[in-house]
């Protein structure tokens, strides 16, 4: 069976995509950038966001890991059984923006402050013959 990879949700990147890039916005009037996109300015209220793709390197600016299960609504395919830990972090994304990310990576050896990380997609859960698919970024 081939599985049809679909986004996890609308208008968070770019999909499909040989080169898929995060979707944030940037105000206009006060130049702030959000991610995900937002119907208005956080900062200036302003309703003309503007649409910005962002870039797909960064640096890591903090990060943890995730030991255990989330709780509802999260919608991820694991169980307690087969769990495994996952890092988050904040990224910089090479001075446009910071946001939250699921890391690739868990081992506190191999993430470091500053390091730098691409975007990748990855397999989220399986539904039928669509696979879920959301975004993290992988150290470099
Ligand atoms: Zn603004």
């Amino acid at each position: 069976m081939v599985l049809t990879s679909v986004p996890f949700a609308e208008d968070v990147f770019t999909w499909p995509s040989d080169n898929p890039q995060l979707i944030g916005c940037r105000c206009p009037e006060c130049k702030a950038v959000f991610f995900p996109m937002q119907p208005s300015c956080g900062v200036c209220g302003s309703l003309e966001v503007e649409q910005l793709l962002l870039p797909t390197t960064g640096t890591i600016w903090a990060w943890t890991t995730q030991e255990f299960l989330p709780k509802a609504p999260y919608a991820g395919g694991e169980t307690p059984e087969t769990f495994k830990g996952f890092g988050v972090g904040v990224i910089d994304l090479e001075g446009v923006v910071r946001i939250e990310s699921r890391l690739t990576e868990s081992d506190p050896d191999k993430l470091k402050f500053g390091g730098k990380v691409e975007l990748v997609i990855v397999p989220f859960r399986t539904e039928g013959d669509k696979e879920i698919v959301s975004f993290a970024f992988k150290p470099v």
